[in-house]
């Protein structure tokens, strides 16, 4: 007589077929689920990857706060003149990328061109990558108004120039002068100017005479006019050696004289209004992007005749603030979507950073309940790949654990000590030498977890041990768990770096367990595939519908 079954489950009982009941109960043949977990690892590997790169390719996406910034912007007198003076005073900027703030305070002709000098340091907000702070400062806006986070925005801008007006269109508005030069990378023009041929390249020591004759020919006239002269030789040597190598400081070397050279100028020109300044800083071993004291803050100094000294080092600026500051010394109108507003605030200005700043307000809003959507989806999933992981190797034991926390704990510890980088975007010094060393660390640590873990579920099974089982289950652990940690990383922040996300480790986090991810199915998968090397004789019994045991090995492969 059996039991009696509960009504629900009598009702689901007499409605399953013999065929559903059989499925129900089926073992998995282990060798095909080794099989089927090494596809699952190879094919998770370019999808983490392009999940991980999508986060990029959207992070600066226009947004309805860019569309108030613009919409609102300061429209000038009935002809659409700026309500300042019409003829300005030339401003002439160095803009020395990278240079951090110890670095400019050892700098002997920076020490003499901030002397009496307005000048202090600018706090960059994250990520600290050069085109968000390039496109703060020349426009004055804030980039999350704007919506311009990374150097990817040169790419999936349409020409990279700056989205809202700019110290350039001030500077066009009165028919002033226009100089454009920059070392390597013509980021920060490309953002001044949409005219290609206006923007002169150059490299090392030719960029270097070009920005020198460059200062001494603009400080000629005392016509109004813009100057940008942009070097890339110290953060670009910092990134490859670090801020203490020897080519470092030949790059400083270089950012001294362009300094000094800048100063002669000022001192030859009682026009001309002259800026230095710096996009963000650099970790000690090369690196930006986080939120490290270190990195966040670069000094800057505005030099010209009637400019004084306020404060001396306690000046810390916004850098959507830099734009009016420039305005006010060279007596030339603030770009016309700038948010920094002052301390008489016109009421367009404030117009504007009221819907500018809704706008944003509501983003964020929208933004944290797709992300709660998706952590939710995320969450359901992994538990469904923990079921499908567990049923694929016929239960969980130590290894399965062990495997996977090792992996994580292990990755994390050996970018901090062994890489030296800390867990932020800060850690990318160059970005595909340092995504390699991630996933190794990730692969390393992914195969010591799976050894550990196997070996801990050998000596726990005592005399009835399966080593091969108990490798496999290690391996499919690690399987399950690095695409469940991308994938929840990757939801925490809403698939998105547009609007950027909270934490400097919330923003890292998807590209770290990306790589570390990608190493750790390499060595799943290997291990998997070693498990398959050899023939096997299973050692378990296929079931059948009819509960009599078939003879002989139930090998089914
Ligand atoms: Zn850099």
């Amino acid at each position: 007589m059996p039991a009696p079954l509960h009504s629900h489950a009598r009702s689901l009982d007499r409605g399953m077929s013999e065929d559903v009941r059989a499925l129900s109960t089926r073992v998995i043949d282990p060798r095909a689920a080794s099989k089927g977990f090494v596809v699952v690892a190879l094919l998770a590997m370019p999808l983490l990857w392009w999940m991980a790169e999508s986060l990029w390719v959207h992070a600066d996406h226009e947004t309805d706060a860019t569309r108030a910034l613009r919409d609102f912007a300061d429209r000038g007198d009935a002809n659409g003149v700026d309500p300042a003076p019409s003829s300005p005073r030339p401003l002439a900027i160095l803009l020395v990328d990278g240079l951090r703030v110890d670095e400019a305070e050892r700098s002997p002709a920076l020490r003499a061109f901030r002397a009496g000098a307005l000048h202090g340091t600018v706090r960059y907000p994250r990520p600290t990558l050069s085109t968000g702070a390039y496109h703060a400062l020349v426009t004055g806006t804030p980039n999350r108004l704007s919506g311009v986070f990374t150097n990817r925005y040169h790419l999936t801008s349409g020409g990279g120039v700056a989205r809202v007006d700019s110290l350039a269109d001030r500077v066009r508005a009165v028919a002033g002068r226009e100089r454009y030069v920059a070392e390597d990378l013509d980021w920060l023009l490309q953002l001044l100017t949409p005219r290609a041929e206006a923007r002169e390249l150059f490299t090392g020591q030719a960029f270097d005479a070009a920005a020198r004759d460059a200062f001494a020919a603009f400080a000629r006239d005392a016509s109004p006019g813009l100057l940008v002269a942009h070097m890339l030789a110290v953060d670009e040597s910092a990134h490859e050696t670090g801020v203490d190598s020897a080519l470092h400081a030949a790059a400083l070397g270089r950012a001294d004289a362009l300094v000094a050279a800048l100063h002669a100028a000022v001192d030859a020109q009682p026009a001309l209004v002259a800026l230095v300044i710096a996009d963000h800083g650099h970790l000690d071993v090369g690196g930006h992007g986080g939120d490290e004291p270190e990195v966040v803050r670069a000094p800057f100094a505005i030099r010209g005749a009637q400019i004084a000294d306020r404060d001396g080092d306690t000046l810390e600026l916004a850098p959507e603030c830099v734009a009016a500051l420039l305005a006010g010394a060279t007596g030339s109108a603030t770009p016309r979507s700038s948010t920094c507003l002052g301390e008489q605030p016109t009421p367009g200005g404030l117009q504007r950073v009221a819907f500018a700043e809704d706008a944003a307000r509501r983003q964020r809003g929208l933004h944290e309940a797709r992300t709660l959507g998706l952590l939710g989806l995320g969450m359901l999933l992994t538990l469904m790949g923990l079921g499908a992981t567990t049923r694929s190797f016929s239960g969980l034991d130590a290894g399965s654990v062990v495997a996977p926390l090792v992996w994580l704990a292990g990755a994390a510890v050996l970018h901090l000590a062994v890489l030296g980088r800390p867990l932020t975007l800060s850690a990318i010094h160059l970005v595909n030498p340092h995504v390699v060393a991630v996933g190794v660390c990730g692969a390393v640590s992914g195969a010591l977890g799976m050894a550990l873990g196997a070996w801990l579920a050998i000596a726990r099974a005592g005399a009835g041990a399966d080593p091969r089982l108990a490798l496999r289950r290690a391996a499919g652990g690690l399987v399950w768990a690095s695409i469940a940690a991308f994938g929840l990383a990757w939801a925490r922040i809403g698939g998105a770096y547009s609007p950027w996300p909270v934490t400097a480790f919330a923003a890292y986090a998807p590209v770290f367990l990306a790589a570390a991810g990608v190493g750790a199915l390499l060595a799943a998968a290997a291990t998997l595939l070693g498990t398959m090397a050899k023939r096997e004789v299973s050692y378990y019994e296929r079931p059948t519908v009819g509960g009599s045991a078939p003879p002989g090995p139930g090998d089914m492969t």
